[in-house]
């Protein structure tokens, strides 16, 4: 079947419009038509990594209707709405059966190859191979997806608020419930106020903490944390963070520190500003050539835990729903995170506006589709073409 999609054809270069083809769903995967796809930091950061399969369509966070089924697909059904995980998991593996399926290994060669979980991929034009971006690809009108990334929400759920829950959302918002396990009443820090700090600060807010309090060194920042939760804000170019939390908690240090930084000297004040038996989360991704360094006088005595956590310890099919029911019930906040509504054909000024440094990087454009307009079943019968 050809579609419309957003390829990027070399590193750094802009996407470009093209008509590809997309092949059925195969053993455990889907077809969904997207309706709504974020542009998130990462795909700027794929645009310009060396290592990025090419030609590639990128895109992860995405949310749509499932169009068709390949064999064995139990999950979901034509016409269910679907908001798409990009960390598929196995199932069998240790971390899996024991309820970890945010370490499952079994995405990341795939993921690195951009193919999907069997090796191959769904995408070509002119017979050559297009590759998978995590698995998704959701810069296109339709993505071939493993079924363990479509997770059901209600349909009721606008398919553009959908469309941020498996990224930045549930990252934040993982960190904080699951990963810090944040408890009524208690004192919560969050290290880094962006697309992910602000659904840490939301998921701290929903597990009841008494104070949360951001971080950063934006002033601008600090001022869109009240708005989704935070009760105290530290300019930590200012001030002296893990002092000044200290200063908040009545000499103690908070219980719990979420850090989203990506810097170790942001993780390090979170050490100083935790609490003995307090833990620190760090979500962001480090410097590879940095080091984190830890007083060691004491160690032992202050009990303190250093957790990292990736996806925010995500389950996507318990996760998912439960955010969406969040959203529907008033209570967590995702129309805020939609900066603009666009087409698939403007796509690369969402990209431009990354490079605008004044760009607060909270919210996300959001690349809106048009609903199917033609009979669908005809489409996907007349045209799809064998990809090998
Ligand atoms: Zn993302
Ligand atoms: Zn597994």
């Amino acid at each position: 079947m050809k579609m419309k999609a957003a390829v990027m054809t070399g590193v750094g270069k802009p996407l470009e419009i093209l008509s590809v083809n997309v092949a059925e769903p195969k053993v455990n995967e889907v077809l969904v038509k997207i309706g709504a796809t974020g542009v998130c930091h990462s795909d700027l950061n794929a645009l310009h990594d060396e290592t990025t399969p090419i030609p590639t369509i990128l895109g992860h966070e995405g949310a749509g209707v499932v169009a068709s089924v390949g064999p064995n697909v139990t999950k979901v059904k034509v016409g269910d709405k679907v908001a798409l995980n990009w960390v598929p998991y196995c199932g069998t593996c240790e971390f899996c059966v024991t309820g970890a399926v945010h370490l499952c290994e079994s995405a990341f060669e795939p993921m690195f190859s951009g193919t999907l979980l069997d090796g191959t991929t769904r995408l070509s034009k002119d017979g050559k191979p297009i590759f998978h971006n995590s698995l998704l690809s959701t810069f296109a009108e339709f993505a071939v997806v493993p079924e363990l990334s479509c997770v059901k929400l209600p349909d009721e759920m606008p398919l553009a608020q959908a469309a941020l829950i498996g990224c930045g959302v549930a990252t934040g918002y993982g960190a904080a419930v699951h990963a810090a396990k944040v408890t009524p009443g208690s004192t919560v820090a969050v290290f880094g106020i962006g697309g992910v700090g602000v659904n840490a600060i939301q998921g701290a807010r929903i597990a009841g903490a008494a104070k949360i309090i951001a971080c950063d060194v934006k002033s601008a920042n600090l001022e869109i944390a009240r708005n989704f939760g935070a009760t105290h804000t530290i300019n930590a170019a200012e001030e002296k963070a893990d002092e000044v939390l200290k200063e908040l908690t009545g000499g103690f240090g908070v219980h719990a520190a979420i850090d989203c930084t990506g810097h170790v000297v942001a993780t390090e004040s979170a050490w100083k500003g935790v609490r003995k038996g307090g833990t620190v989360v760090v979500v962001g991704a480090f410097d590879p050539t940095m080091s984190l360094t830890i007083p060691a006088e004491g160690f032992h005595r202050v009990g303190k835990v250093l957790k990292g956590s990736f996806y925010g310890d995500t389950q996507p099919f318990r996760d998912f729903p439960a955010l969406a029911k969040l959203y529907l019930d008033g209570k967590f906040m995702l129309d805020e995170l939609i900066l603009d509504r666009i087409q698939l054909d403007d796509i690369n000024k969402a990209f431009h506006s990354f490079q605008d440094c004044s760009c607060v990087n909270v919210g996300r454009s959001i690349i809106e589709f048009p609903a199917v307009s033609m009979n669908s079943e005809d489409r996907l019968q007349d045209d799809f073409e064998t990809v090998s």
